[in-house]
């Protein structure tokens, strides 16, 4: 089964007319129910600009867009919108918690804007924080974590709404390599024991060696590692 499919995918930049940076020109990628890719390329390169637009959050100049087996290419904002609050997680460099929320509170509200109910949602905030080791951390605000800590909240976090597809742009970027190292392995197994398929944009080839398969972005293409 195929969870995230992306053909011919071309985006470019306008830097004011007629200068235009082509961005990505002909990228195409299959992901598996359950697959874990590295996605490793050069800064510059187009990584975030491919998270992007794998989920939903920026439209390609050409090509096609299918997660879950949906067509989301042509779909209204509407659509594009559901789809994504539906079946994709993100998770960044940065944790981006909301600061006056606890860990518990930062992984309920998505769900609540989601439509679950408040016991529900709370429920499955202690669960996911106990799966990454911060059961004794759920009253605590973002502020009062380590760095290993937040982002282990902000992988919780992305997985609040039960996504198919996790979308994660240099997830350990801002740890030291100890930490990134073992944060890592938190968000790998997460993706393992939910079955989640992950596309995971790294500098770290440590990292990509650990994952499913690499994918690099060449000349606007993705080609394998
Ligand atoms: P990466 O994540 O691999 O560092 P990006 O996708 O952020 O790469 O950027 C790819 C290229 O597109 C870069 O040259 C960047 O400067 C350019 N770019 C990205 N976003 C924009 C934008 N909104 N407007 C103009 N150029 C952009
Ligand atoms: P909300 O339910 O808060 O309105 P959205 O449905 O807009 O959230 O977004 C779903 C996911 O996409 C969230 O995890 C959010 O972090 C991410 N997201 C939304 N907009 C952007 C953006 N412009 N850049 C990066 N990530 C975004």
């Amino acid at each position: 089964e195929t969870v995230l499919r992306l053909t011919g995918i071309e985006k470019g930049y306008k830097l004011g007319r007629p200068n235009e940076v082509r961005v990505l020109r002909g990228a195409d990628l299959t992901l598996a129910a359950g697959e874990v890719v590295a996605l490793v390329a050069p800064s510059g390169a187009g990584k975030s600009t491919l998270l992007h637009i794998a989920g939903l959050l920026d439209t390609p100049d050409a090509g096609r867009v299918e997660i879950g087996g949906q067509d989301l290419s042509a779909a209204s904002d509407r659509a594009r919108t559901a789809a994504r609050r539906g079946m994709v997680g993100f998770v960044y460099q940065f944790h981006h918690l909301l600061p006056e929320f606890t860990a518990a509170e930062n992984i309920v509200l998505p769900q609540l804007a989601n439509g679950a109910g408040p016991a529900e949602a709370e429920a499955r905030a202690v669960a996911l924080l106990s799966a990454v080791g911060l059961a004794a951390r759920t009253d605590h605000r973002p502020a009062a974590l380590s760095g290993g800590e937040q982002q282990r909240v902000a992988f919780c976090r992305a997985l609040a709404n039960a996504p198919r597809l996790l979308l994660a742009d240099e997830p350990t970027g801002n740890l030291d390599p100890a930490t990134s190292d073992t944060v890592f392995g938190t968000l790998m197994g997460l993706v393992r024991e939910t079955g989640l398929s992950a596309l995971i944009a790294t500098h770290n080839l440590d990292l990509a060696a650990r994952m499913d398969r690499v994918v690099r972005l060449e000349a606007g293409r993705l080609v394998p590692g």
